[in-house]
């Protein structure tokens, strides 16, 4: 009898003659999320991945396989040879540790019979294990409505005794889907974003503007704390760190006021597409929102999408704020993200911005400026490191 771990993945199923690069991916991934365990025995088998449990601590590894992308869920359970009265006598331990765990009053026992080879049909088996737990416990009543738990008995190759389902997010594995480069800021919404395309395979690096030192170093480690909890879904990511304060201060003396944000905006993703050409991403990722601020009205996000011509991913277009908000504290950088340090885009927030923009009058502004100076020596006194969860 083997402890193990099923683990379930969906989508990837669907991928045709491609099928084995995702799954692949996949189990590549879960092994190193579990690297520094010890490494536990990992194996793919008949569409489903297996961890062996043996000695190492089991909800450490769902906790950290369920993060990874493209894992639908998990069950933690029982295999071994496939034998009728193995297979109730195990049932039935499973029931009776529901009972005490979480003082479960009615249960109903779901079986699958893959191997078609076995002699009894997937009701007949529910009913003939079902039978023996009702007789082997007291105060206890099968409900196949609406039960406590659910024994769930699997006959393939072995049989699998399991009554436990925790949901991963889905998804497609790290690295099936080209890179991109996320506008990371420290606010709620861009951790999100850039954690929504890597949910679909997209590998992420990260890009963050500042003003220091009208900013604080504070907050650009409130940055880097948010790259390090991205990076435990996303792998290590490189975070690159510009300095956007010359840029301001020129606009700041030459453009109209309530132009500052929209014009800095766009410098952003000016030099966010120079590096994502360089460092081979085929995307920019941004968290804007339509309507959140004056910079997100459907106006300004045209103007600010002007600026460039590589595809811009803004996966919270349509959400509401207490969506992501949600999303924020699911995948941990919540917490992280309302630490109040200054941003650069507050160091010189105009009164009144502009909320509809026209574009011919933002070009003439913009051409008050040296663009492509401001932008090189922005670029060449940007600092790239790497972050991972073990820094
Ligand atoms: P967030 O919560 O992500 O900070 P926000 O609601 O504050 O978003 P804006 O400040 O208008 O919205 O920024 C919109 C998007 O522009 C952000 O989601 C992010 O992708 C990018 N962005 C804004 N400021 C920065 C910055 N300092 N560095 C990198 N990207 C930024
Ligand atoms: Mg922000």
């Amino acid at each position: 009898m083997k402890k193990v771990i099923i683990i379930r993945y969906g989508e990837i199923i669907l991928k045709g003659l491609n099928r084995s690069f995702f799954e692949n991916k996949l189990v590549k991934h879960i092994k190193n999320a579990l690297a520094d365990m010890g490494k536990p025995n990992i194996y793919k088998e008949h569409s489903r991945i297996y961890v062996d449990v043996e000695d190492f601590n089991e909800n450490e590894i769902i906790d950290r396989v369920k993060k990874v992308f493209g894992v639908v869920s998990i069950s933690p359970a029982l295999r071994f040879e496939v034998d009728m009265e193995l297979i109730k006598k195990t049932a039935l331990e499973e029931l009776k540790r529901n009972i005490d765990q979480k003082n479960v009053r009615t249960f109903k026992v779901d079986s699958k019979r893959a191997d078609k080879k076995f002699p009894m049909k997937s009701p007949e088996i529910s009913r003939e294990v079902g039978g023996f737990l009702l007789t082997n416990t007291e105060d206890i009543s099968v409900d196949v409505h609406n039960p406590d738990v659910v024994v769930k008995v699997e006959i393939r190759n072995e049989a699998f005794v399991h009554s436990k389902t925790i949901s991963g997010f889905g998804g497609l594995p790290l690295g099936t889907n080209g890179k991109a480069l996320l506008l990371l800021s420290g606010g709620i919404d861009s951790p999100v974003a850039g954690w929504l395309v890597g949910k679909r395979g997209v590998e992420i690096e990260g890009i963050h503007f500042h003003s220091y030192p009208f900013t604080s170093e504070r907050a650009k480690e409130k940055v880097v704390d948010l790259a390090k909890t991205l990076s435990i879904y996303c792998g290590a990511l490189k975070l690159y760190s510009v300095n956007l304060l010359p840029i301001q201060k020129a606009i700041n003396e030459k453009c109209p006021e309530e132009e500052m944000t929209i014009l800095s905006r766009r410098f952003m993703m000016k030099i966010a597409e120079r590096i994502a050409e360089k460092s081979g991403c085929d995307a920019l990722v941004t968290g804007e929102s339509i309507g959140q601020v004056a910079s997100q009205t459907v106006h300004s996000l045209q103007v600010t999408n002007a600026a460039v011509n590589i595809p811009v991913f803004r996966p919270l277009i349509a959400m509401d704020k207490v969506d992501i908000m949600d999303l924020a504290h699911k995948i941990g950088t919540y917490e992280t993200s309302i630490l109040p340090f200054e941003d650069c885009c507050t160091v010189f927030l105009p009164k009144r911005p502009i909320t509809k923009p026209r574009i011919e009058k933002i070009l003439k502004s913009e051409a008050l400026l040296d663009v492509e100076k401001l932008i090189e020596e922005a670029i060449a006194d940007m600092e790239k490191e790497i972050i991972s969860l073990d820094e």
